[in-house]
């Protein structure tokens, strides 16, 4: 690592910036060139399903003040797309056709929305929320009560309808399979939400599929149904889950598959170029397989392992996944993965709207699923994964056998 050295970091999400940040932290002497095709300074992005709705002349929630970029060294190039790699003269094109040399690269090129091969996807009042533009468009249409029908039960989907729903609007919710949240909490969880949502004034119809979209004068009206019915809708909301952008990688010959594929390092298949975040594909240490994740909690520690990388301290990458998500009363706090669960057991109370569900994997707990018990969520993060290993048995023995058995797995 040399003063001659440049790192360059495309997209400038919470991955892409907190890399920028690591490497300065860890004393990285070279240049760092963070690329961003969006145009406003980096900015946090779940607000924009939560409070950015609510109040959208709020001022946006800044992942770092532009003092920050400055003082660190850091050359922030906003509204820049990168358009090309060419791994072996180690440069990338920018489309306004700017070539920039590196040493290493960065991808943190997350993901964008996944849009449903449906008819009338492309009608006026058809939207998406992935970026601050979108988030801006959205609340352009909401100029007066609407009828807005959203696609997906699935986070984003759900933390929209509340907004939405709390802002006075009228809320459908349409999810193909019979379960909210289906892939990622277990079926307790997804009642709660459920029954709590619908008292929220949300309407859902679960186990629906859609058969296309219609309108008139090219704009939105109704929501077609496969079972024939339609209903009205003045926005469509399109929560249908986030493919990873891997375009740049996959055109540079590196490894993609559902992600790029990087080692417990982050490095690609190429080891000048790393990736982190949500356009990573990667074996997760505490599952043992491989998977792609889309959290705030995976892009930043990602990016802080990059930076171990490249100032020559490589660990391995074993942080444990968590995350949250905010609808209307209800805080969901997930700490673990329950993939591979053989048992579950609830503490609390759905009726006192504060209960978790923990996961457990030959007796070990493996993962806890939290609403409004944030004191729980933060123990099972810092339990999870250690040699306490706790067991049904000691979960049920209450926080204070846990913490006892936190501090021993310490010694
Ligand atoms: P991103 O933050 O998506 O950043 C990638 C950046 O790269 C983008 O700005 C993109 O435009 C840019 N880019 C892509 N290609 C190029 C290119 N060729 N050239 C230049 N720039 C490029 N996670 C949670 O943990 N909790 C939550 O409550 C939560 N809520 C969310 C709510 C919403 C509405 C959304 C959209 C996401 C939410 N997430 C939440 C997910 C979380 O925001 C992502 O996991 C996280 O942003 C991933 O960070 P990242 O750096 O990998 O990618």
């Amino acid at each position: 690592m040399t003063t001659q050295d440049h790192c360059i970091i495309i997209g400038a999400g919470h991955g892409g910036v907190q890399a920028a940040a690591s490497l300065r932290q860890e004393a990285y002497q070279g240049r760092i060139t963070l690329i961003s095709d969006e145009p406003d300074l980096p900015y946090h992005r779940p607000p924009l399903s939560k409070g950015f709705l609510k109040t959208p002349t709020a001022p946006v929630l800044e992942l770092r003040n532009a003092e920050f970029y400055r003082e660190n060294g850091i050359e922030l190039i906003c509204g820049a797309r990168a358009t090309a790699i060419e791994p072996k003269a180690r440069t990338i094109t920018l489309a306004d056709g700017t070539r920039l040399a590196y040493t290493n690269l960065i991808l943190a090129t997350g993901s964008r929305a996944r849009l449903p091969e449906i008819e009338g996807i492309t009608l006026a009042g058809v939207l998406s929320l992935r970026s601050l533009a979108d988030a801006r468009c959205l609340n352009d249409a909401l100029d007066g009560p609407k009828t807005v029908a959203i696609i997906g039960g699935g986070y984003i989907g759900l933390e929209i309808a509340h907004t939405l729903a709390g802002l006075g609007h009228a809320v459908i919710v349409i999810e193909a399979v019979p379960r909210l949240l289906a892939r990622s909490v277990s079926p307790p969880m997804s009642d709660h939400i459920l029954a709590r949502s619908e008292s929220a004034g949300i309407v859902f119809h679960v186990a629906t599929r859609i058969a296309g979209l219609a309108g008139s004068n090219a704009k939105v009206t109704h929501v077609k149904l496969a079972d024939g019915r339609t209903l009205p809708a003045d926005i469509v909301i399109l929560g249908t889950g986030a493919l990873p952008n891997v375009e740049l990688a996959a055109g540079a010959g590196l490894a993609v598959n559902n992600g790029i594929e990087i080692d417990s390092h982050m490095r690609s298949s190429d080891p000048a170029i790393l990736a982190i975040g949500d356009c990573t594909n990667f074996h997760q240490f505490h599952v043992g397989r491989r998977l792609r994740l889309e959290c705030v909690q995976n892009a930043t520690d990602q990016a802080r392992n990059a930076a171990k990388t490249l100032v020559g301290q490589p660990r391995p990458y074993r942080e444990l996944p968590w995350f949250w998500s905010d609808q209307g009363d209800m805080k969901l706090q997930t700490a673990g993965l329950a993939l591979d669960a053989d048992r579950t057991m609830m503490t609390g109370s759905p009726e006192d709207n504060a209960f978790a569900i923990h996961h457990f994997r030959e007796n070990k707990l493996i993962a806890v699923d939290t609403i409004n018990r944030p004191a729980d969520h933060m123990l099972a993060r810092r339990l999870i994964g250690t040699r306490a290993a706790p067991s049904p048995e000691d979960v049920l023995a209450g926080p204070q056998r846990l913490k006892e058995m936190m501090k021993e797995a310490a010694s």
